[in-house]
């Protein structure tokens, strides 16, 4: 990775409410990441997790609460604004198929970014290398392995040169082997400073990188605090549970 500079943002959820029907899937969640922290959200299979993660970047509009960009509500402001601000990686890379590596990083830059064609090259080969992968820019997404595809989905968020990155299980479709290059990657883009809000089940990144681990379940933050406190003296019977199944 280079030590390019980053601005980052704090970013914060005030009492998110979603509902879909009847089903309540989000309860009142408060949730804060000051800049430059990295923040770990663990928790059962349908207890909110990704629909949190997409309210912080305006994919989903709560039913009520906040939502904070560098202490300013950015609830009713552009969605695509916040997009920007918001970097998001998710399990399955979000690759466009038919679109070369570069290509993948290129269009949004020019779209989202506003760069010439040959702005947006530069940017985008920069990015690569950063990531690795400055031979793989002509090749189509399928021909790289996961780990690889993953490492493009982060090339084009950093690419937008976010003030918060957003991760949903990024690890979670890799194979075993892979996995770890991709911790690599995001434990690198925390030391660097990069406000990270990160969905994983890999416990061990949460407990070595995290500031802050936050225990959802059934739409609600039970526990939070520093991975020390979650992992060794966890206090309610639900992150116990959790935690018996998955270490
Ligand atoms: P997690 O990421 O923790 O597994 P999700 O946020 O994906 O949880 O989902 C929480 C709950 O909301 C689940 O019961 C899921 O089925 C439901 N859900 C998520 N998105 C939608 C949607 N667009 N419409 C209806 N139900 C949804
Ligand atoms: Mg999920």
């Amino acid at each position: 990775m280079t030590t390019a500079a980053v601005r980052s943002s704090s970013v914060e959820l005030r009492d998110i409410h979603v509902s879909f029907g009847t089903l309540e899937v989000l309860r009142g969640v408060d949730l804060k990441v000051p800049s430059g922290g990295t923040t770990c959200v663990i928790g059962p299979s349908g207890s909110g997790k990704s629909t949190l993660l997409r309210c912080v970047n305006r994919l989903q509009e709560p039913d009520r609460g906040d939502l904070l960009l560098d202490g300013e509500s950015v609830i009713t402001a552009d969605p695509d604004g916040v997009r920007r601000r918001v970097g998001m990686v998710f399990q399955h890379f979000n690759l466009f198929g038919h679109r070369s590596v570069l290509d993948n990083i290129v269009l949004p830059l020019r779209s989202v970014r506003r760069l010439s064609k040959e702005d947006a090259a530069e940017v985008a080969r920069e990015r690569l290398a950063e990531v690795g992968l400055a031979d793989k820019a002509p090749y189509r997404p399928s021909a790289l392995s996961g780990g690889q595809q993953q490492r493009v989905a982060i090339a084009r968020a950093l690419a937008m040169e976010p003030e918060v990155m957003l991760f949903d299980e990024a690890t979670s479709a890799l194979d075993p082997e892979l996995v770890k290059g991709i911790l690599d990657l995001m434990a690198g883009l925390a030391s660097r400073g990069l406000t990270l809000l990160v969905v994983t089940h890999e416990m061990g990144f949460a407990r070595s990188v995290a500031d802050e681990v936050a225990f959802m379940d059934a739409g609600k933050i039970v526990e939070h605090g520093t991975p020390d406190r979650i992992f060794d003296e966890p206090e309610s019977p639900r992150l116990q549970q959790f935690l018996s199944q998955v270490l």
